[in-house]
């Protein structure tokens, strides 16, 4: 099949292309390298089934010919990112999904949005299903990144209604692995970063806010899972193994082997949400998916990176 991965130079677009090349796919990845660079992709120079382009995908893209899926993966993801970019966050939000959609509509393509919890914001419902409509502020610190994804998918289940293009709708929880940016600001690169360093955990706020975070291999298998057999409406991708963030620097100072303790170094940034914990009953029901990784054994592999890259 064809496949083609917007945003495919980022942290979970290149393990798609990856995983998308291994079973035998022919995989064109788009990138503007916005919050990302050529390092991801650069193990796939000379693939004969891989092609990269440059683009910003704000623009309409110029690619022809019959495509199986288009998965949007570009955005800024982390909160340190789309506070930097903010207007191009709400950019590629609205005119890259509409150009992706357009992609996905003239080659017969099945579109998949790569949204995520944020839509859910500040949730009052626990763990959020895929039913809950949100807590979002729509002029708060982090609106640009979370009314961007509601209205992407808007547009994704307008264009299921108007032009019957199929789509595939994925609400993505917190997500770790390999090649995320360790100055990227999310919580595992900056917590692996400090264990390596002998250094302090640096919590916001009192460290009591939970997340649930899943490994990355388990959620490409579920985004994979969601264009095969999903439907178009929203499905959350994410482990429900939920925890504070206290519990998550002991857990990475225990695989690291390193690490201080946790410190306190500003209050909880404004709208950071207070819990969050994927319902993946629908998932399970409609995929067949649910995470295999735990937390020890996703870190391993990712602490070995980032410590295989320090020492290159
Ligand atoms: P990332 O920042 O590593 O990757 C995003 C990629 O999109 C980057 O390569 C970036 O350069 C590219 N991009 C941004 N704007 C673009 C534009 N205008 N044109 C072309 N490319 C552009 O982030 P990630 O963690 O890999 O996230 C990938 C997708 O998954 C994002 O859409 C994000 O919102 C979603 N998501 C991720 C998580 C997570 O925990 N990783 C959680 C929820 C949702
Ligand atoms: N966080 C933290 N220390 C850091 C980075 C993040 O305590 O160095 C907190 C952040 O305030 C949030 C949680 O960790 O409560 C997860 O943050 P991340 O940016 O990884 O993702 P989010 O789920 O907020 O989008």
């Amino acid at each position: 099949m064809r496949v083609a991965v917007l945003g495919g130079a980022g942290f979970v677009g290149s393990h798609l292309v990856d995983k998308l090349l291994s079973r035998g796919d022919e995989v064109v990845a788009v990138d503007n390298f916005a919050t990302s660079g050529p390092r991801n992709l650069a193990h796939l120079a000379g693939h004969p089934r891989f092609q990269f382009l440059e683009w910003d995908v704000c623009a309409p893209i110029p690619l022809t010919g019959k495509f199986g899926i288009v998965f949007n993966m570009a955005s800024p993801a982390s909160p340190f990112d789309y506070a930097r970019l903010p207007l191009e966050t709400m950019d590629v939000g609205s005119l890259g999904t509409r150009n992706g959609l357009e992609l996905a509509r003239r080659s017969g393509a099945v579109f998949l949005m790569a949204s995520t919890s944020e839509i859910y914001g500040d949730p009052l419902v626990h763990p959020q299903r895929e039913d809950y409509y949100g807590n979002v502020n729509t002029v708060g610190a982090r609106s640009c990144y979370d009314e961007a994804k509601r209205f992407s998918e808007a547009l994704t289940s307008t264009y299921a209604t108007v032009h019957k293009t199929p789509v595939r709708i994925a609400r993505i929880f917190n997500t770790y692995g390999p090649r995320m940016r360790e100055e990227d600001g999310r919580v595992i690169p900056a917590f692996v970063g400090q264990a390596l360093d002998g250094k302090d955990f640096t919590v916001f706020g009192d460290g009591s806010q939970t997340r649930s975070f899943c490994y990355v291999d388990d959620l490409v298998a579920g985004l994979i899972a969601l264009c095969e057999k999903g439907d178009s409406m929203p499905v959350n991708l994410g482990n429900p193994n939920e925890m504070t963030l206290i519990e998550l620097a002991d857990a990475v100072r225990k695989v690291a082997g390193r690490g201080g303790k946790v410190v306190s170094t500003r209050p909880l940034p404004q709208n950071d949400p207070k819990q969050r914990k994927p319902d993946i009953a629908r998932a399970k029901a409609l995929l067949g998916w649910e995470p295999q990784i735990s937390l020890e054994e996703g870190l391993l592999p990712t602490i070995e990176w980032y410590r295989a890259r320090r020492a290159k």
